[in-house]
């Protein structure tokens, strides 16, 4: 037996995992117990990893050659990998003569590695010219990244996992830990256990898992979090319980919130939220960690936070009004101190950190920026990167939709699904000239629209790097070959981009200068994140000090690690000085925004989708393992059991719940951690779960068929946790 170290591929905890194999076979898989952020803990989907890379999961679900499709009514045929790239190749080439480089789009993952992420936002940005790539972290990470830039001056998590253990309170808003992060979610158990005396407070509009530890639960109302904020900012400074030593040498732009704080008096906020206003006192006070004797110290706060801040038309402001309350009571850059958004997918942070967003360039550079420009065409030798804004990943469908993008890469997820408002996505996809989808499972709902499927290899079978929520570079290694014909991501992206040079650049030397081949993997992945590594001279994110072989000698290091360091830097901002002009952190005033749909005499309940424990994402890895289908196995509409009373449904009954958008049917059950006037379904389930496939797999069905696409105008993350519907009982002949 073979043992390999690696890394989980699912949540941002970024738990290291040891893979057992035996030839070509993955037989086991346990937690890395040298790994910084899990110890050798994994959670169930962490646990039961090698399931979904058993020889049958592979002979059944994966995509394993090349597959064309003559035309889009057609089953797909297979087709050799050199011929499929030489028809990429060509039909992009095609469009972008005809239409210019704005008229192709790539939409990426959080899935990739960081080394795939860079070759993609090269070859969108420097070989084709066009912003136009985007990711699906869009869709989770986006408003933290966009709060975290707006207040402290750059996309950069102060704080570390190890904080739990020297945090006096814990303030955990709109995030499900025990069930979305559940590895943290120990560690948040074990420095209870280790310091009984810690307090939590959990915010959510859910009675969650993760609200049963909490000695303060706010059960507030869908879209309230940025008020309540604010109105526990304007207690602490009503009660003196701000630091305004830290505030005066170390912020700017307290005065200019003023205005906001005072329209937010406690009685009005404690009404709006839903919460006693006793509840918001206490809140405020353990947040600002004031104790009854005026003479001992400040206690510490951590806060740790995701979705339920981040999918809002107002995700950025709340993730501001969060990063506010640490600034005004000096809770940051210290043990036990600061904001912490927790990260959705594997590598959301790399995606980032290689500029693999529509907004970004590489080394968290900003596109809008002219300076930053300059640079990275330098770094790639080019004259110039494109000025022009690229479309984020819902505008970017709509652009599909409307033919002003023509050519579609799609690579690592699955937009059929996973997108807000299917129908508009599909029609998209139909609308759209040339689809091309790389991926490693065959029966996505996303792969009934494409012209051409990429066997992409996965899990246990790539080799790279990835970055966790806490900041922290972790090694992925393969511990078998690609299965069938499967390539790598960064593979074929390369593969594909050498081929589209032959037309966009004839005769100039190729901007891809790596191995492209199987066996060279380790070499060319190396090669070509010490060319990432190499932009981050001089940046927050600065990783020079780091190479390959010191992250197999010391293990995962966090950034950043600039030359000459001797260890990566666990939180940022101990001197108090921020990465902005005058080194101060902002309090920004931004525009409140509403809920992105409220409830109507027509639409009169609030939808919320999210995650269940023991599934990931649309279950492409996850629902081909029998065991984490007994958490919960299959999808269901929650309610409060007042409002099943009211609409006649009993347990079990089929609902059909309608949006703006669409209707789909599903049973109801009764939820005690639902407040009355709201709903919730996992996001989990799509088509082809739902019998979809029959019907070429093009049936909508799953939560996004009813989602909103409505986001917020800042980091255009859409709204995905407020839509407002109907259910009415189905009555059944
Ligand atoms: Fe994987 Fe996240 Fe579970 Fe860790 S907590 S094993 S990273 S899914």
């Amino acid at each position: 037996m073979q043992e390999t170290k690696s890394t989980c591929p699912y949540c941002g905890v970024g738990c290291g995992v040891v893979i057992e194999s035996e030839g070509n076979a993955i037989t086991g898989v346990r937690g890395d117990p040298d790994h910084p952020a899990n110890f050798g803990r994994l959670c169930t989907k962490g646990a039961t990893l090698h399931l979904s890379a058993s020889p049958s999961v592979t002979r059944q679900m994966r995509l394993l050659q090349p597959l064309v499709r003559a035309t889009r009514t057609q089953a797909p045929a297979p087709i050799a990998w050199d011929s499929a790239l030489d028809l990429a190749a060509h039909r992009f080439a095609g469009t972008i003569a005809a239409h210019g480089p704005d008229a192709v789009g790539f939409y990426v993952s959080g899935q990739l590695l960081t080394e795939d992420y860079y070759v993609f936002n090269k070859l969108a940005k420097g070989l084709v010219g066009t912003n136009n790539i985007d990711t699906n972290s869009r869709l989770c990470m986006s408003s933290a990244a966009a709060g975290y830039k707006a207040t402290l001056g750059a996309d950069a998590p102060p704080a570390c996992y190890g904080d739990l253990q020297h945090a006096d309170c814990l303030f955990i808003i709109g995030s499900n830990t025990a069930w979305a992060h559940p590895v943290l979610f120990r560690r948040i158990e074990d420095a209870r256990a280790a310091r009984p005396d810690m307090k939590i407070i959990v915010v959510d509009p859910r009675r969650t898992d993760t609200a049963a530890c909490a000695d303060l639960f706010l059960q507030i109302r869908p879209g309230s979090d940025a008020v309540l904020m604010a109105g526990m900012l304007h207690l602490m400074q009503r009660q003196a319980w701000l630091d305004t030593d830290y505030i005066a040498a170390h912020t700017s732009g307290f005065a200019a919130l003023q205005p906001q704080l005072a329209a937010c008096t406690p009685e009005r906020v404690a009404r709006e939220c839903g919460i006693a206003l006793a509840d918001l006192v206490q809140a405020a006070r353990w947040f600002a960690g004031v104790a009854d004797d005026a003479t001992a110290p400040r206690g510490r706060t951590l806060s740790l936070y995701c979705q339920g801040l981040n999918q809002s038309s107002a995700g950025t402001a709340n993730n501001a009004a969060l990063v506010h309350l640490h600034l005004a009571t000096g809770q940051i850059g210290k043990p036990g101190a600061g904001p912490l958004s927790l990260t959705g997918q594997a590598n959301a942070m790399g995606g980032r950190e290689v500029g693999g967003m529509s907004n970004l360039l590489s080394a968290h550079r900003d596109m809008a920026n002219p300076q930053h420009r300059a640079e990275v065409a330098a770094l790639w030798g080019l004259r110039d990167v494109p000025a022009k804004p690229g479309k984020t990943a819902v505008e970017m469908f709509e652009a599909a939709a409307d033919g002003e993008i023509r050519a579609l890469w799609i690579a690592c997820t699955n937009p059929a699904q996973s997108l807000p408002h299917q129908s508009a996505v599909r029609r998209a996809l139909e609308r759209a000239e040339f689809v091309v989808l790389q991926e490693a499972f065959a029966h996505t709902a996303t792969a009934a629209y494409a012209d051409l499927l990429l066997p992409a290899s996965t899990w246990g079978e790539k080799t790279g790097t990835v970055t966790n929520s806490e900041r922290c570079i972790s090694r992925v290694r393969s511990a078998v070959p690609a299965a069938g014909e499967a390539r790598h991501d960064w593979q074929i992206a390369l593969q594909f981009a050498q081929r589209l040079e032959q037309h966009l650049r004839p005769g100039m030397p190729t901007l891809f200068p790596y191995a492209n081949h199987q066996a060279s993997a380790e070499a060319a992945t190396e090669a070509i994140w010490n060319e990432h590594r190499e932009s981050t001279r001089g940046r927050d994110l600065d990783i020079t000090g780091l190479s390959y072989a010191r992250l197999d000698a010391t293990g995962p290091q966090q950034w950043p690690l600039p030359e000459g360091a001797t260890h990566g830097r666990k939180r940022l901002y101990g001197d108090g000085i921020f990465p902005t002009p005058d080194g101060r952190a902002r309090f920004a005033v931004l525009a409140a925004q509403g809920l992105a749909e409220s409830p109507s005499l027509r639409y009169p309940f609030l939808l919320t989708t999210g995650r269940l424990r023991d599934q990931w994402h649309g279950m492409s890895r996850t629902g081909t393992v029998a065991r984490l289908s007994g958490h919960a196995g299959a999808p269901c509409v929650q309610m409060h059991a007042q409002d099943m009373a009211r609409q006649g449904l009993q347990e079990g009954a089929l609902a059909c719940v309608t949006s703006a958008r669409a209707s789909i049917v599903l049973p109801v059950a009764a939820c005690a951690e639902i407040a009355p006037g709201q709903a919730f379904i996992a996001m989990h389930w799509g088509s082809e779960w739902l019998g979809g496939q029959s019907a070429a797999g093009r049936a909508l069905a799953g939560v996004n068929a009813l989602t909103t696409q409505e986001r917020c105008p800042i980091s255009q993350q859409p709204a995905l946790k407020h839509t407002a519907v109907k259910i009415l009982k189905v009555d059944l002949p």
